[in-house]
């Protein structure tokens, strides 16, 4: 158990055995419980990176504004830490994100900028937003998740090797889906600098573009996906860090089928980007049925930041997802 500040128990997180898809699969399958950090997501450990190197570099100072473009996690891990260091914050979202993160994010008083989501050439993309506003106004530091590789280093250095800690070394594939790449990237370079043999694949949602560039090396995409913080159209720094091995797509009614079934079964209460992560990961154990692997994949947060959403029968049937039994 930890004992600190906000900022000293982010991390060192739980590894959760899913037991009834390793009973299913006669594969071990295990969640790396991000949604227990202090934010309530795998951003957490970004947030704090980037603060953390950006104020050895000097480039963040005592009373400073933190200004952020982000589908939401990044902006509340950054919001849960700014309080013990006296700074503000300025968070840029689309307006198409759950309800929760907005009122998450309110609650920590940050200055919350929103507008429609528009593709990444559009200078109102909330990326570019939050670059204009940072340079625009005084004292502010842009913590650019998608372009600062202190996002990719804090995997690097902490989740990377609690997961080959807490497998005791012993594990044959990791899985997981793509924002800024930083968590794939920290975590599959410091596992495969451990054992080059450990499968790594990436889960795109469709609407992304990854997955035909591993496929193809051309970003493209078709369909869309109610999973929020993944998905993306363009290489990011953080992104060609990573070392990963093949690819795959999963839709949406795999992903929200996934989600209600960790309810039922395993008593887990996953966010969207985490059921597409399990469903990969159950997926390449039914590819290796009864062969005993050990797979790692990230349950990047909670289902109840998305419970207007995921909890919303009229919202499923608005979007056309079917939920059916594994
Ligand atoms: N899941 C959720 C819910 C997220 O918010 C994010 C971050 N945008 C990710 C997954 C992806 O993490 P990363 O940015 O490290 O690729």
């Amino acid at each position: 158990m930890q004992k600190g500040l906000v900022s000293e128990v982010i991390g060192k997180t739980s590894l959760i055995k899913i037991k009834s898809l390793s009973d299913l699969t006669g594969c071990e399958i295990f969640g790396k419980a991000e949604f227990l950090n202090p934010g309530g997501s795998v951003k957490d450990r970004a947030a704090l990176g980037i603060i953390t190197e950006a104020e050895e570099s000097g480039e963040l100072k005592p009373g400073f504004t933190i200004v952020e473009g982000t589908a939401g996690n990044t902006g509340i891990g950054l919001a849960t830490l700014a309080p013990q260091k006296g700074y503000r914050c300025i968070i840029v979202m689309p307006n198409n994100q759950s309800q929760e993160k907005y009122d998450v994010l309110k609650a920590l008083g940050v200055e919350l900028i929103t507008a429609p989501p528009c593709p990444f050439a559009n200078e109102n993309h909330f990326y570019h937003t939050a670059k204009r506003i940072a340079a625009e106004r005084p004292n502010c530091f842009w913590a650019n998740q998608f372009e600062n590789t202190a996002n990719f280093r804090a995997h690097y250095q902490t989740t990377g090797p609690e997961i080959w800690q807490q497998m005791d070394g012993k594990l044959d594939a990791f899985i997981s889906a793509v924002g800024t790449g930083g968590t794939i990237s920290g975590i599959s370079k410091f596992l495969k600098e451990k054992n080059n043999s450990i499968h790594v694949r990436l889960v795109d949602p469709f609407g992304s573009g990854l997955f035909s560039f591993m496929k193809t090396g051309q970003l493209s995409s078709t369909g869309s996906s109610i999973t929020e913080g993944i998905g993306i159209m363009r290489i990011t720094a953080n992104f060609k860090e990573a070392k990963i091995d093949d690819a795959v797509q999963v839709s949406d009614d795999d992903m929200l089928s996934m989600l209600y079934h960790l309810a039922e079964h395993d008593g887990l209460l996953v966010g969207t980007s985490a059921a597409l992560n399990v469903y990969a990961a159950y997926q390449y154990a039914l590819e290796n049925k009864n062969s005993g692997k050990k797979i790692v994949t990230i349950l990047c947060d909670s289902a109840i930041r998305y419970q207007s959403k995921v909890f919303n029968e009229k919202f499923l049937a608005e979007k056309g997802i079917v939920r059916r039994k594994l």
